[in-house]
């Protein structure tokens, strides 16, 4: 499973996404947006049903990859635990991995709870992104495999405050999300 905010979704999370898949024999990769992301509920984040349709157009046209709506249909703030959780009560067989950026695991790996849970649930890996060393400094040892993936200096805060400015965002993201953003007037005013 790849989580994110998602808003919007971008190529740096897709190739991440590909990337992992074949580097690990990943039968699908299953999308899972955020619902109140709690590290972020200072800022402003999209209606989750917008964040969510973005990603259900990035993903259509790969039949290994999926979205669920577990986080954004659970309410309340989104703790990886219960994803976590809700994924494996789904598929009690299935070895799972948790794809995020490495910047990501290792800033928030210390504030997680249930560290040793959520290891026994899931696989972490923590992908490369530009601007940020790989270093496994703080991550605990066995349970996370650290990633190289092709470079994209792409970021979704990049692409709101280009679409904002009135920037192109094509190519940045897939172009049914360059034309979701513009129907539903996404990050405009921002
Ligand atoms: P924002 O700029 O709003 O923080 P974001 O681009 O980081 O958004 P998220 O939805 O927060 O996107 O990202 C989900 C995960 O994907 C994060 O763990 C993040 O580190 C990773 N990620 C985002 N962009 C890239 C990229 N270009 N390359 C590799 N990983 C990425
Ligand atoms: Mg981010």
């Amino acid at each position: 499973m790849m989580g994110g905010t998602f808003d919007p979704i971008h190529h740096g999370h897709l190739v991440a996404a590909s990337e992992v898949a074949a580097l690990f024999h990943l039968d699908e990769v299953v999308f899972v947006p955020t619902g109140q992301p709690w590290q972020k509920s200072h800022k402003t984040v999209s209606p989750a049903e917008d964040r969510y349709l973005m990603t259900v157009i990035a993903t259509a046209s790969n039949p290994q990859f999926s979205v669920s709506r577990i986080d954004i249909d659970r309410a309340g703030p989104t703790y990886t635990i219960d994803t976590l959780r809700d994924l494996r009560a789904l598929n009690p067989d299935t070895d799972l991995f948790f794809i995020t950026g490495a910047d990501a695991l290792s800033q928030i790996m210390p504030g997680w709870r249930n560290a040793e849970e959520l290891f026994s649930l899931a696989h972490f890996i923590g992908v490369t992104r530009p601007g940020h060393d790989l270093s496994d400094d703080g991550l605990p040892k066995g349970g996370v495999s650290l990633v190289e993936v092709p470079a994209l200096a792409i970021s979704s805060s990049d692409c709101r405050e280009r679409v904002a400015h009135g920037d192109p965002v094509w190519y940045l993201v897939p172009d049914g999300v360059v034309r979701y953003i513009d129907k539903r007037q996404l990050y405009r005013g921002q």
